[in-house]
């Protein structure tokens, strides 16, 4: 196993509106290896996105703050960096990719000169060379006519274009952690594929480490090494990704993986776990996915279940591991 280059350990964010507190990411701990692929899945509301953001440092004070935890980034504490250090990690060493690339994309900037902007910033390079490595950067993600590409505007380009520019721009600094949030979500089916595909050959070619945030059980499988899977701002289950797929222990991960059609799903049978979400200002007591889990007892509705650790570093949360 290559060494550990991002290790969170007992993350607590959360979010104040109207003094009225409320814990979006809840004692999150985990870690992602030198080159690893690392899939955090959950529906909306699970804290993923959160989690991504406070790695970044990007939870907006006054209403959003990192309450408690460390985030050990290549052997520092990220929340113990000034502002001032951190935008240095930040498009440096982490860089990160949206889903959209439409409202990430500055629309009244040239795409060349946008990925530019950020050689020019973090390697110090002259505006003639930061052009260059930018139309090279723009050949790296497969645009054909680079060159012309550069000078091009965004809404010039189709999506998939725009969001080979995104990753251009990710990339411009060789980061050694890219995140990845939801970044095929806007995309058809093909284009999906070519850039799921780019993102592998990337990581291959320049050996960085990759947390992929999704809610798509599909996207993981074809692009991770280890999968998180969250509920309601708390980690519920985690393992290899071959292990997990083989062998999903929590009701939630089993529910996601019933809602993946396959060519045996008959038409219009579509599987879907009962109910919706919980909010994170309203969360149920004990398990928080009592409410809508086929197995719940009643432990679960007055007990948070413990981590039970198996083989293989899997690990997940749930009252049915002591049911003998
Ligand atoms: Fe379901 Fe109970 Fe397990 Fe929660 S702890 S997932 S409610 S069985």
């Amino acid at each position: 196993m290559k060494p550990v280059l991002l290790d969170v350990q007992h993350l607590v964010t959360s979010f104040t509106s109207d003094s009225v507190k409320t814990v979006a990411v809840e004692d999150v701990s985990f870690q992602v290896h030198e080159g690893e692929t690392v899939g955090i899945v959950g529906e909306s509301g699970s804290g993923k996105s959160v989690t991504s953001m406070s790695v970044m440092r990007l939870i907006e004070a006054p209403s959003g703050k990192i309450e408690s935890g460390t985030i050990m980034f290549n052997g520092r504490n990220l929340l113990e960096l000034s502002e001032k250090e951190m935008q240095k990690v930040r498009g440096h060493e982490i860089s990160m990719i949206f889903q959209e690339p439409t409202t990430s994309l500055n629309p009244t900037k040239l795409c060349g000169d946008q990925i530019a902007e950020s050689i020019i910033i973090h390697q110090g390079k002259s505006k003639d060379e930061a052009h260059k490595m930018a139309v090279e950067m723009l050949r790296l993600v497969g645009i054909p006519l680079p060159e012309q590409r550069a000078n091009e505007y965004p809404h010039q380009l189709s999506g998939g274009m725009r969001q080979r520019v995104m990753i251009a721009i990710a990339l411009s600094c060789s980061p050694k952690l890219l995140i990845a949030d939801e970044p095929t979500t806007a995309l058809d089916v093909t284009i999906q594929a070519q850039i799921l595909k780019l993102m592998r050959d990337l990581k291959e070619k320049m050996g960085m480490s990759i947390m992929l945030i999704t809610h798509d059980l599909g996207v993981v499988a074809e692009m991770s090494e280890k999968v998180i899977v969250m509920y309601l701002g708390k980690i519920v289950e985690e393992a290899e990704v071959v292990e997990l797929f083989k062998n999903p222990k929590h009701p939630y991960t089993m529910g996601l993986m019933k809602s993946i059609p396959t060519l045996e799903t008959p038409k219009g049978k579509l599987y879907t776990i009962e109910g919706f979400i919980a909010t994170a200002d309203n969360k149920p007591s004990g398990c928080g996915f009592h409410p809508r889990c086929p197995y719940a007892m009643e432990i679960c509705k007055t007990k948070t279940p413990e981590f039970t650790y198996l083989e293989n570093g899997h690990r997940y949360a749930c009252h049915l591991s002591e049911v003998k």
